[in-house]
């Protein structure tokens, strides 16, 4: 419905139409673009305030879930920097102590912490660069300790294999222990000498035992006194030499287990009597071999270690 407008013409006393003017016709338009416009923007404005758009309300959701996963990572490191420090403690006070290592020095621990004394995190727990560095250069040192223990105890364990470990003459074979180690008069050269092993005396063709696991190196008569001989390698430094043999039973270049019968006491090169001559060598020079005798094994551990050996 078109609405028109009407006035009252008093020279023609009639109603006449009202036309229109384009200005004032433009004016009124405007006017309501104007206040359109107005209108939309303060909708708007007030509908993005109080509503998101998706895009924004996907993008809240994600960071409360990646906040919420910060927390939790933040706890987790929390956690593991609590673990490293029970590890480097026991690190510290056992393992260091019992393997015979000096404690770490500070400055060694202290650069797995980046010269900050404490851990704390922030209050609300998120994860920083530094932290995780921290966590990072703190497990680098501790697993070099380990290293370095290992190391040690592999050499120890090493060498508690390799050392010589029971006498070469069953108990009860051995007549007596006729001459130690050290310096005494020669009884052929009546001469004050070093003696470099001990002389265990027994009868002839008493069997001989290989002290402990190992490679034999010499075995034969070298004409130089100690008659027929063997000597056998155990590794990490240690070898023993049986002496004056009456009989070899093993070869050069053989491997052999502990307890292994190798030969017979007999009386061969520079002996008066049947007698075993004993060495132990650790690397390359004698040393007493009265401390690696006996073992404190019983006449039926021997048994059994020589038929494991056999
Ligand atoms: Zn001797």
């Amino acid at each position: 419905m078109i609405r028109r407008k009407y006035f009252y013409n008093q020279k023609t006393l009639s109603y006449e139409r009202v036309k229109p003017s384009a200005k004032r016709f433009f004016m009124q338009a405007g006017l309501v673009l104007g206040l359109s416009v107005v209108l939309a923007f303060v909708f708007t404005w007030t509908y993005s305030m109080n509503f998101d758009t998706p895009e924004e309300a996907q993008l809240k959701s994600q960071n409360n879930k990646l906040e919420t996963q910060l927390y939790v990572y933040g706890q987790k490191l929390d956690s593991i920097h609590g673990y490293l420090s029970q590890v480097e403690e026991r690190d510290e006070d056992l393992y260091r102590v019992l393997l015979g290592e000096n404690p770490l020095e500070d400055e060694i621990r202290l650069a797995g912490i980046g010269g900050s004394e404490n851990f704390t995190f922030t209050e609300d727990h998120i994860i920083s660069q530094l932290d995780l560095d921290k966590a990072q250069a703190r497990v680098a040192v501790q697993k070099s300790s380990l290293d370095e223990l290992t190391y040690k105890a592999n050499k120890i364990a090493g060498e508690l294999e390799s050392q010589p470990k029971i006498t070469p003459i069953r108990r009860s074979d051995i007549v007596r222990f006729s001459s130690g180690f050290g310096y005494r008069n020669h009884p052929i050269y009546h001469i004050r000498k070093f003696h470099e092993g001990v002389d265990i005396t027994a009868r002839r063709g008493t069997p001989v035992y290989a002290a402990s696991a190992g490679r034999v190196v010499i075995a034969g008569n070298l004409k130089d006194g100690y008659g027929n001989k063997i000597v056998i390698d155990h590794g990490n430094g240690y070898r023993t030499l049986y002496a004056h043999l009456n009989k070899i039973n093993v070869k050069y270049g053989q491997e052999i287990k502990l307890a292994t019968k190798i030969g017979e006491v007999g009386n061969t090169g520079g002996s008066v009597s049947p007698h075993l001559h004993y060495e132990v060598q650790k690397d390359r020079r004698v040393v007493d071999p009265v401390p690696y005798l006996y073992g404190n094994f019983s006449e039926e551990e021997f048994d059994d270690l020589v038929s494991l050996g056999n």
